[in-house]
C-alpha cells in the first residue's frame, strides 16, 4: 500500500485551499490564541458575562464575536482534523489535532454562561430581544433557546444535574467496555469445518454468508454471549433509561420522549405517525420474506437467513473516475448548476480525497466548515457498494455546500434530524439511474435486492427498535422494573409481529435488544427511519414532479437549520407529523418488490 508521500495529487483532497501548509496554520493559530497558556483565552468574550440585560446591542455584540471565534476555531480544526485522518501515525498531525481540540474544549468551557445568564433575564425582557430589530439575524436562534426556559432549572440545579450527568454515563460507559471490550466471542465452523473467529466485524459478514451453517453457529453464539450476561446487561439499559426518566422529571417533561423530542421542536406525533405507519404496512415485509423463504429454497426460513443476498454478489468493478462520472450523471434530476457545482467540486476542485493509503482513517465521511470546500474521505476500492458510498457522502457535501453558501454561520449547519435526508436521496437517484440502464437480469436483481434491503433495515427495523424503545420508557415510566424476562419477552412478540408468519422466531433473537448500542442514545433510532422515508418521499416527488417540487427541496438543501427541522421538510413538501411520507416509502418498498418477483418468476436466481 501506498505512503501519503506517495499518493498522487489528483488523488488528494485540496486542504491546502485551507492553509497554504502547516506553518500557515500554525501562523493562523498563534495569531488566534497568542499566550496558550493564559486563561480565558478569550478575555474579550468574557467581558460580556454578567452584562446581558443591558439591552439587545449588547447581546448583538456577544453573539457576533462567539460566532466569529466559533468560526475561526472550526476552520483551524478542519485542516488538523482532515491533516489528522490522513496518516492518523503522523506525530506532527496528531499534536495540532489534539492542540485544536483542546482549545475547542476551552472555548466549550469559556462561553457556557452566556445561556444560562440570558434564560435569568425575566420573559418580558427575552421577548423584547426577540423582536428587536437588533437582534433580526439572531432571531430564530434566540427562540430556540428561549423556548427551553420552562425546562430549565436554577442556576444552583442547572450545576448539580451536570455534575450528576458524569456520574450517570456509567451505564453507557460499561455497556460499551462490555461490548467493545470484555466480550470474546471466540471460533465458529462452517460447513467445511474450517473454524473462523468471531467479532463485531466478522458477525457482519458471516450473517451475509451464502454458507448456512456458516451463518446460523455465527448467529447462535454471537448472541449466547450478551445471553450469558442478560442480569448485567438488562441492569445497564435499565440504568440508562432511569436517567433519562430522571432528566425528563427533573426538567418538569411529561415523559423521556418528549424531554428527547422537544429542543428541536418535534411533535411526539412524529414518533407515533412512523410507528402507525409500519404497522399498517408490515403485510409487505412479511411478502417479502416469503419470497426470501421461497427464492432461498428452505423449508424453514430463520432470523439467520434474513440478511444473505438473494442472488450471489455480482462482479460490477468500477475505476474511480468512472464512479464520479456515475454519481454526476445520477443527479442530472436536481438541474444544470446542482450537477455543475458536484462536477467542479468532485472533478476541478478536488473536494475529495480517493483511495487508502497507508495509516489513513478507513470508512468514509463528508466534512469541511463554514470557509472551506466540502471535503469527502473515501477509500474507494471499485465495488459498487464504493460507487454508493460516493453518491452518500457526496449528498451531505452538496447539502452542507447550499446551506453555507446561503444561511449565516450561526445556521449553516443542520440537524442530526435532517442528516441523513440528502445523502440518502442521492444514494436512491443512483440506484434509479443504474436500474434504468441495466441490460442484465441478474445484476437487475442484485441493485434491486440491495435497494430493498436497505429500507428493510433503514425503515422497518430501526422503526421495530423504535417501538421498543419507546415501551421500555414507558414501562420503567410507570414502575415495571426491566426484568430480563420481561424484556425478552417483549423483543420477541416484536420480531413476531415484524417478521411474520413465514419466519421463524429463533429464541435467540429475545436477547439483541442487549447488543444494540443506539439504546443508550435517548431517542434516536427513529431518526433513520424518518429520514430514509422522507429522502424517499423526496426523491419520487423531485424524479416524477416538476420544476416547483425540484426548488422546493433545493430551498431545503439552502435552509441549513435556519428552522425547525419539521419546518424545513415542510418546505420541501414533507410533513412528517402525518403518515403520509412513511406510507410512500413503503410503497416504494412494494413496487420494488414486486418488480423483484416479476424478475424471480422469469430468471432463476444464481446462487
Ligand atoms: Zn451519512
Amino acid at each position: 500500500m501506498k505512503k501519503r508521500e506517495e499518493v498522487l495529487l489528483e488523488d488528494q483532497w485540496n486542504v491546502e485551499a485551507l492553509y497554504s501548509s502547516q506553518a500557515a496554520w500554525e501562523q493562523a493559530l498563534k495569531t488566534f490564541v497568542p499566550h496558550p497558556q493564559q486563561k480565558p483565552h478569550w478575555p474579550a468574550f468574557q467581558a460580556f458575562q454578567g452584562t446581558l440585560q443591558q439591552g439587545p446591542e449588547r447581546v448583538k455584540q456577544a453573539l457576533d464575536l462567539m460566532m466569529q471565534i466559533d468560526r475561526e476555531l472550526s476552520k483551524l480544526y478542519t485542516y488538523a482534523h482532515l491533516r489528522h485522518d490522513e496518516d492518523i501515525t503522523n506525530p506532527q498531525f496528531k499534536k495540532s489535532y489534539e492542540q485544536i481540540l483542546t482549545l475547542a474544549h476551552s472555548f466549550a468551557e469559556e462561553s457556557a454562561w452566556f445561556q444560562p445568564e440570558l434564560l435569568t433575564l425575566p420573559e418580558s425582557q427575552l421577548q423584547e430581544y426577540i423582536t428587536s430589530p437588533v437582534l433580526t439575524a439572531y432571531r430564530f436562534y434566540l427562540e430556540q433557546i428561549v423556548r427551553l426556559k420552562p425546562h430549565t432549572l436554577s442556576p444552583d440545579n442547572e450545576q448539580l444535574l451536570a455534575l450528576a450527568g458524569q456520574a450517570l454515563q456509567t451505564s453507557h460507559k460499561a455497556f460499551s467496555a462490555l461490548n467493545d471490550a470484555d466480550f470474546k466471542f471466540g471460533e465458529v465452523l462452517d460447513s467445511q469445518g474450517v473454524s473462523k473467529p468471531l467479532s463485531h466485524a466478522t458477525y457482519g459478514l458471516y450473517i451475509r454468508d451464502q454458507d448456512r451453517v456458516l451463518r446460523q453457529n455465527a448467529f447462535k453464539q454471537y448472541h449466547q454471549q450478551f445471553a450469558a450476561y442478560e442480569n448485567t446487561l438488562s441492569e445497564l439499559l435499565s440504568g440508562q433509561t432511569h436517567n433519562h426518566i430522571l432528566n425528563a422529571r427533573a426538567r418538569h417533561y411529561q415523559s423521556s420522549l418528549e424531554a428527547s423530542v422537544f429542543p428541536k421542536n418535534i411533535d411526539l406525533s412524529v414518533y407515533h405517525a412512523l410507528i402507525q405507519a409500519v404497522h399498517e404496512r408490515l403485510d409487505v415485509l412479511h411478502r417479502y420474506m416469503g419470497l426470501r423463504k421461497r427464492i432461498l429454497q428452505l423449508d424453514e426460513l430463520h432470523l439467520y437467513d434474513i440478511y444473505v443476498p438473494l442472488t450471489s454478489a455480482v462482479d460490477i468493478h468500477l475505476a474511480y473516475p468512472e464512479a464520479e462520472q456515475l454519481v454526476i450523471e445520477s443527479v442530472k434530476p436536481l438541474g444544470t448548476e446542482y450537477q455543475e457545482l458536484l462536477r467542479k467540486g468532485l472533478q476541478e476542485q478536488r473536494w475529495v480525497d480517493r483511495y487508502e493509503n497507508q495509516n489513513k482513517r478507513s470508512g468514509a465521511y463528508s466534512s469541511g466548515c463554514y470557509d472551506s470546500m466540502p471535503y469527502i474521505l473515501m477509500n474507494y476500492k471499485t465495488l459498487l457498494r464504493d460507487v454508493f458510498t460516493l453518491a452518500h457522502e457526496a449528498g451531505h457535501s452538496m447539502h452542507s455546500l447550499y446551506s453555507r453558501k446561503t444561511q449565516p454561520y450561526h445556521y449553516s449547519d443542520y440537524s442530526i434530524f435532517l442528516a441523513e435526508v440528502a445523502s440518502t436521496f442521492n444514494e436512491d437517484l443512483l440506484t434509479r439511474l443504474l436500474i434504468e440502464r441495466c441490460q442484465d437480469p441478474h445484476e437487475k436483481i442484485f441493485l434491486l435486492n440491495q435497494k430493498i434491503e436497505d429500507i428493510r433495515a433503514t425503515l422497518f427495523r430501526q422503526t421495530m427498535f423504535a417501538e421498543f424503545e419507546l415501551l421500555i420508557h414507558q414501562l420503567l415510566e410507570q414502575g415495571t422494573p426491566l426484568t430480563p424476562q420481561l424484556l425478552k419477552e417483549e423483543y420477541r412478540k416484536l420480531n413476531q409481529l415484524y417478521f411474520g408468519p413465514a419466519t421463524v422466531i429463533d429464541p435467540e433473537i429475545e436477547i439483541e435488544w442487549a447488543r444494540i448500542p443506539h439504546f443508550y442514545y435517548n431517542f434516536y433510532v427513529y431518526q433513520y427511519a424518518t429520514g430514509i422515508s422522507a429522502a424517499l418521499a423526496l426523491a419520487e416527488k423531485v424524479v416524477k414532479g416538476n420544476e416547483k417540487d425540484r426548488d422546493a427541496y433545493l430551498a431545503f438543501l439552502k435552509g441549513g437549520s435556519s428552522k425547525y427541522p419539521i419546518e424545513m421538510l415542510k418546505m420541501a413538501g414533507i410533513d412528517m407529523t402525518s403518515p403520509a411520507p412513511v406510507k410512500a416509502a413503503i410503497q416504494t418498498f412494494d413496487q420494488l418488490l414486486t418488480e423483484l418477483e416479476n424478475l424471480l418468476d422469469q430468471v432463476p436466481a444464481m446462487r
